[in-house]
């Protein structure tokens, strides 16, 4: 074995109900006197329940997905107005995202209360949009020194969204162990991260108010996030990162609806990732009917997703998110450019195109072995 691992510097809190004691209790650690909180509107309510044992001194609910670089600069501009040394935020990924922001600028620390899978929370990544480019880089100061995961949070998140979002974790970690700097330490999380998420997903869907169920995916998303920031943006992410920051598509689904496809485009090419997938796959799915065990380990990963999926109803087609066959192209060109040279698989413009024009209609995703097309089982 040789290779080289980093790990980042981060305390994590987990217990349902203790978001307001742990804030308090990470805010009195840092000596922090003037604290922001960035929460959208509508996360306002957790927002509140979270800092109830604080005093807040400027509140901030200007967030929007992507974080456009208007967004970011209005967020700075406040924070530096209200001299303040401390940002709680708690919401989803785009709150996190505007908290980082500010941060890579400012220096100022980030306490995060995740309240969705998205995982920013544990990376040291940052997003920005400008015009129709989103740029992203990875930086230690946007990392937050504290995450407080409470899964009482995160008992409103609609069903839909919830399953979007795990798929979004669920993504971080399969394509975690084919990306650039995939090691033995951020697979073996990755691999646990597909077993929670596969455990905690169908228990969410099946009792939305269930606290286990949350708590598993919100474990498995925090392992996802770890093992991605650790292993760097596989083809996946850099699929994603396009239709996110040039088409505007929605974050959770359209990772949601791209997965599948990456996975049956680089499997056949990494089959011992496909293989580790595959069992981590099994071991988090219980029922009847979860696909056999089959010889070829990227068809037999592609069908337990596909039966995981179906089971979570996930989305399936990126038309309906606003994605046209008319943005093929432009789609395509940016992704040849940003795709990882070390994929598995060659990534080629007619590959690629193929691979949009499934994503589009939600096709069944097409394996490839042996220099053929398999379809994987339906959806
Ligand atoms: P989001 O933050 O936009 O949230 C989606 C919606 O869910 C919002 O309307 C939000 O108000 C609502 N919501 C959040 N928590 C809720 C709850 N508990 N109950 C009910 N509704 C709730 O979406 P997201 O998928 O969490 O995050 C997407 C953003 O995060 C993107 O901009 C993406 O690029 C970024 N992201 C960054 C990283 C990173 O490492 N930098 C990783 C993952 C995602």
């Amino acid at each position: 074995m040789h290779f080289e691992h980093s790990t980042l510097a981060q305390r994590v809190l987990f217990g349902s109900g203790r978001a307001a004691e742990h804030v308090a209790q990470e805010v009195a650690r840092h000596d922090a006197r003037n604290v922001m909180c960035i929460a959208s509107d509508f996360e306002r309510t957790f927002a509140e329940t979270a800092t109830a044992s604080i005093e807040v001194k400027l509140w901030h609910s200007d967030v929007v997905q992507h974080v456009p670089i208007e967004t970011a600069q209005r967020a700075r501009e406040a924070a530096s107005d209200a001299g303040i040394d401390l940002i709680v935020c708690i919401g989803g990924g785009s709150t996190t995202g505007l908290a980082k922001a500010v941060a890579l600028t400012t220096g100022i620390p980030i306490i995060a209360v995740p309240t969705t899978y998205a995982g920013s929370e544990a990376t040291n990544v940052w997003g920005l949009t400008e015009g129709a480019t989103k740029t992203t880089g990875a930086d230690d100061r946007v990392l937050p020194t504290a995450v407080i995961y409470d899964a009482e949070l995160t008992l409103g998140l609609p069903v839909a969204l919830s399953v979007s979002s795990g798929l979004n974790a669920l993504a971080h970690c399969v394509d975690s162990l084919w990306a650039p700097r995939a090691d033995p330490i951020n697979q073996a999380m990755a691999a646990e991260g597909v077993r929670a998420l596969a455990d905690g997903l169908p228990r969410i869907v099946e009792n939305p108010t269930g606290i286990e169920g949350r708590e598993t995916a919100l474990y498995g998303a925090y392992l996802s996030a770890v093992a991605f920031a650790s292993a760097g943006s596989g083809l996946h992410h850099k699929i994603c990162h396009v239709l996110g920051g040039t088409f505007n598509l929605p974050h959770a689904e359209t990772h949601a609806t791209v997965l599948p496809y990456v996975l049956a485009f680089n499997g056949p090419a990494a089959p011992d990732a496909a293989a580790r997938l595959a069992g981590a796959l099994r071991a988090g799915m219980a029922g009847s009917s979860i696909p056999l065990p089959g010889e070829d380990p990227a068809l037999e990963a592609v069908d337990l997703l596909n039966s995981l999926r179906a089971t979570l109803n996930a989305p399936t087609a990126l038309q309906d998110y606003g994605f046209t066959e008319a943005d093929i192209p432009e789609a395509v060109k940016r992704i040849v450019q940003a795709a990882p040279p070390s994929n598995p698989a060659e990534v080629t413009e007619s590959r690629m195109e193929q691979l949009l024009r499934s994503a589009l209609v939600g096709d069944t995703p097409a394996v490839r072995t042996a220099g053929s097309l398999i379809q994987g089982a339906g959806q």
